[in-house]
């Protein structure tokens, strides 16, 4: 007798009609679907993609949901967004940080989005975001696995007392390295950021994930310092670019000599699919550049690329709802990722590559596995990017934590059908 069989469900590597057998939190087998298996609890999922839960690994969580205070970005620009986030630190309080990141993961739940990395800002000086983040990520440790980056908003160098702010907030429990070498005052002064930052981690063991040249500049080299001094470290493997956006317009040569070198670091990439389209090309008239990396480029080369959400309803981003789908969405537009192997790529990271990024174990849908899954309302992977599917189930450990009801319109049309379920719309044809 199991706990929980998700019955007939579609599995992303193309399986279909498998039952999921759940014992003591655990996947205990994934088997074709039979009468003979037997459980206390039966989810349903006939003609439904289940998934691994969602995974992003680029987040501001103390900034989340937070849009409108003190005023809105005019402008919708990065540098806007930044000084309108410094407006905004002063007037901070730990208790309302708590509260809109509590709501935020209410939200990620209710969308499946169970594992987030999530970046702090240390440079005010009474590290409340950190004290926030802290508490959050002990609160919602039953059902989202949150990891928290160091990330000096206002420059490693730049900004007074960042370098001791960084030391201090790690000593106080964040997980996880970062820098914005392209804010500091010199590309000197950036390079020199990284090897600061590389050897910290290198010291302390940790991960590094840096913002790192969020600009249309192409001269903004930072990744290629930022592999270096992985190699240099020893860091292979542990070391995240987030946004790269600079090799949107860089040289083409130089690209060619750039990405064998980060992955001989082995670096993850995070693009910001959402952000990234939004905030990039701002100066531009036309064309317009779209300002995301090379991402099938960089996946070709062995890389791996994982989308984040970056922003929801903050100073930079007024949009957003926890939905990793519609960051796959527009990866696939911004990327002209429309082959059917292309959008399983996207989809894959969302889920399976995220999961490498952060480094989570016991992640998948495979015998031993954390009986993490989501049941969507979507055949396959390429329908929920599609649909940006609705989520039916969501289940952690073994236990059913959300659940959304079939979304069916009714029509009241003489002649035409009664109901609408869009998920039935799938193409028929071989694909
Ligand atoms: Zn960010």
């Amino acid at each position: 007798m199991f706990d929980m069989i998700v019955k007939n469900a579609n599995l992303p590597d193309g399986r279909q009609g498998q039952d999921i057998l759940i014992l003591d939190g655990r996947i205990a087998d994934i088997l074709p679907t039979s009468d003979q298996h037997q459980a206390k609890q039966i989810i349903d999922a006939s003609n439904c993609l289940v998934s691994p839960p969602f995974v992003d690994p680029h987040f501001h969580m103390d900034a989340t949901l937070s849009l409108g205070l003190p005023r809105l970005n005019r402008s919708g620009t990065l540098l806007e967004g930044i000084a309108l986030w410094g407006e905004l630190k002063p007037t901070l309080t730990k208790e309302a940080m708590v509260e809109r990141a509590l709501r935020y993961c209410d939200l990620a739940v209710s969308q499946g989005l169970l594992f987030i990395r999530s970046h702090v800002d240390v440079s005010d000086p009474r590290l409340l975001t950190v004290e926030a983040m802290l508490e959050v990520r002990e609160l919602v440790k039953p059902y989202i696995e949150l990891q928290l980056v160091a990330f000096p908003q206002d420059g490693y160098y730049r900004a007074p007392g960042a370098v001791e702010l960084l030391d201090r907030s790690l000593d106080m429990g964040l997980d996880i390295v970062g820098g914005i070498p392209h804010f500091e005052r010199t590309m000197a002064d950036g390079a020199a950021s990284l090897e600061a930052l590389c050897r910290i981690a290198a010291e302390r063991g940790l991960p590094v994930d840096i913002h790192c040249d969020e600009t249309d500049d192409p001269m903004s080299r930072h990744v290629e310092t930022l592999a270096a001094q992985t190699i240099r470290f020893g860091l292979q493997g542990r070391v995240a670019g987030s946004h790269l956006t600079s090799m949107h317009s860089m040289d083409n040569y130089y690209v060619s000599k750039l990405i064998p070198l980060m992955a001989e670091a082995e670096m993850h990439v995070i693009p910001n699919p959402l952000i990234n389209i939004t905030l990039q090309g701002r100066s531009d008239t036309y064309p317009k550049r779209r300002g995301m990396t090379r991402v099938p480029e960089l996946m070709a080369a062995g890389i791996n690329v994982s989308f984040g959400h970056d922003c929801a309803m903050d100073p930079w981003y007024s949009m957003g709802s926890g939905d990793m789908l519609e960051v796959g969405h527009m990866a696939i537009h911004v990327a002209q990722m429309t082959s059917i192997d292309a959008r399983k790529q996207v989809f894959d990271a969302l889920t399976v590559n995220s999961a490498k990024t952060l480094g989570l174990e016991g992640y998948g849908l495979a015998r031993g596995c954390k009986a993490d899954m989501v049941v969507l309302q979507a055949r396959d992977q390429l329908e929920a990017l599609r649909l940006k599917a609705n989520r039916l189930f969501v289940i952690k450990a073994g236990k059913v934590i959300a659940e959304t009801p079939r979304r069916l319109s009714s029509l009241h049309l003489e002649g035409r059908p009664a109901q609408v379920d869009s998920a039935d719309y799938a193409p028929t044809g071989a694909i």
